[in-house]
């Protein structure tokens, strides 16, 4: 988009290089900005994708969905791709894209102060900037959760946070301990049980798991998608269609004869994939399909039932220097332990200090839990957008698409201070707490709320997730309701 001399020239700061991030640049320069910096704390862009490198990493959201609207991939490998290659893909776009140049590597924000009118910035290595817009794109679970069991340290073996991949400990022939049962652990049990000589699977909580295929494409497939572009986006469109219709409004229904097909489906898998009825009723939950995040694997059943796999689902009592004793008194001997324990889902850019409007503190505001209008504004804090913040459709859908369409509602925003119509944007306090009760009241209908422990559950036990369906949120980010923003001069 052209620019006139009329026109206030706007600085963005961008605060994450993941899939967000790289989003956000993309689209800010095709809006016609170019004092755009993005601030990455590692030494290479890809979030999530750069963090998590653990044996079995995959996307269970399909790769043709799980891409960028504008950047199909004809190259997909398969229907749900492995980790490395999807970190490639953001890698390949933000070359393409020129995005790298724009990124400060190595340059965590500590702290971020709305003062004279401005953000201003500051690094973990000291480094200060000014901004007039930040663009929060921090992600949401990337803050390891570490267990609190005894002992942990005193473990003489390799212990880790399956995000924190330890690459130079061999697995080949060793005993291995898995600690939780939620979609990482499944894919790395999956994934190591024909390596390993032992493999044990600490299972506190039983999981619901959803089978799915994972062709690879074929050659021929790929050279066709390639060959026509159309029908690439014309099999994307149907993928969001098929995803909305069969997953993301159900989980919002816990009454729907969707999620009651999901049920049946997961219910199905476990009877027929589990022939030893002991180990089935060790698995089979005490709560509804898809009240935590639904655990979608090709072949996590199988890989339990292997000679070599164990299930232990006697709680874990403390960990010894051998391995792990369960509350039955049994010792474990193992070799390795990995904590697939999941992620502090309330952390947004924390620790990062966010001051806004009239020194008030980001961590007062959100003491009790996070919030946001829509998931992009925070009353108080102007200038200020999230992408994939609190109380978006985070479990529900494609979080690419979910930020594509944020992004696009936000640069509407931004285009108010370019034009001159306000200096600062943020939501209204009224408009906020309308959507906060409107949120938590739908959230009851939602499955989440169906009697699971989950990290969809705020410290209430109310979700935090966008109750409502896919399609009502694509509405709401068509375009912002300049009435719920307080606009300043
Ligand atoms: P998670 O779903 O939060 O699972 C954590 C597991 O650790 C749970 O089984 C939990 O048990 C267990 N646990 C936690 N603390 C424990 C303790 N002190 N003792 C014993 N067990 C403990 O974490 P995750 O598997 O890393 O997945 C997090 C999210 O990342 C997923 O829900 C999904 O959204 C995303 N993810 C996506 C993919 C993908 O393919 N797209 C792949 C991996 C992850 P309880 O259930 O009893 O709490």
């Amino acid at each position: 988009m052209a620019t006139n001399g009329s026109e206030r020239p706007l600085r963005f700061a961008v605060i994450g290089a993941g899939m967000s991030g790289v989003l956000a640049a993309i689209k800010l320069r095709e809006a016609g900005y170019t004092d755009v910096v993005l601030y990455e704390k590692a030494d290479r862009l890809g979030g999530t994708w750069r963090e998590n490198t653990y044996p079995g990493i995959a996307c269970d959201v399909p790769s043709h969905l799980y891409s960028y609207s504008f950047e199909p991939n004809p190259k997909w490998s398969h229907h749900y791709s492995p980790g490395g290659e999807i970190q490639g893909y953001f890698e390949s776009v933000a070359r393409k894209y020129g995005v790298e140049k724009q990124i400060r590597f190595g340059q965590e924000i500590e702290r971020l102060e709305w003062k004279d009118g401005r953000w201003q910035l500051e690094t973990r290595t000291g480094m200060r900037d000014q901004a007039d817009v930040v663009i929060a794109a921090t992600g949401v679970l990337h803050h390891p959760n570490m267990p609190d069991i005894a002992g942990l340290e005193s473990f003489a073996g390799a212990c880790f946070h399956s995000a924190r991949w330890d690459h130079s400990v061999p697995l080949d022939g060793k005993r291995v301990g898995v600690v939780g049962t939620g979609s990482t652990a499944v894919q790395i049990v999956s994934a190591l049980v024909d390596r390993v000589a032992k493999l044990e699977l600490f299972q506190r909580t039983a999981q619901w798991v959803l089978a799915q295929v994972n062709p690879a494409y074929t050659r021929e497939e790929q050279q066709t998608f390639a060959r026509d572009p159309k029908s690439l986006a014309e099999m994307r469109a149907n993928m969001s269609k098929l995803f909305s219709d069969t997953f993301s409004n159900a989980v919002v229904d816990a009454n729907s004869p969707q999620i009651k097909m999901i049920e049946e489906q997961c219910r199905l898998n476990l009877e027929t994939n589990v022939k030893d009825p002991v180990l089935r009723e060790k698995l089979r939950p005490n709560y509804r399909a898809a009240c935590k995040r639904l655990v979608i694997s090709p072949d996590f059943y199988q890989a339990i039932q292997r000679p070599n796999a164990e299930l232990v689902t006697s709680g874990i009592e403390r960990v010894e220097p051998k391995g792990v004793r369960t509350k039955d008194g049994r010792l474990h001997e193992l070799d390795v332990l990995v904590l697939a324990t999941g992620f502090r889902a309330d952390r947004f850019m924390r620790p990062a200090k966010v001051v806004g409007r009239g020194s008030v503190q980001l961590d007062e505001v959100w003491a009790k839990r996070p919030s946001a209008y829509l998931s992009v504004s925070i009353p108080g804090f102007p200038n200020f957008f999230m992408l994939n913040g609190p109380n978006g459709p985070v479990g529900n859908f494609s979080l690419i698409e979910v930020a594509e369409l944020q992004m696009a509602y936000i640069l509407q925003l931004v285009e108010s201070l370019r034009a001159g119509r306000c200096r600062e944007v943020s939501a209204s306090a009224k408009a906020s707490q309308a959507f906060e009760a409107a949120r938590t009241e739908a959230a009851k209908g939602a499955i989440w709320s169906t009697g699971c422990k989950s990290w969809y559950l705020d410290d209430r036990g109310i979700p935090a997730s966008w109750p409502w369906t896919f399609d009502r949120f694509r509405e709401e980010m068509a375009r912002p309701k300049l009435e719920a923003y307080e606009q300043r001069a």
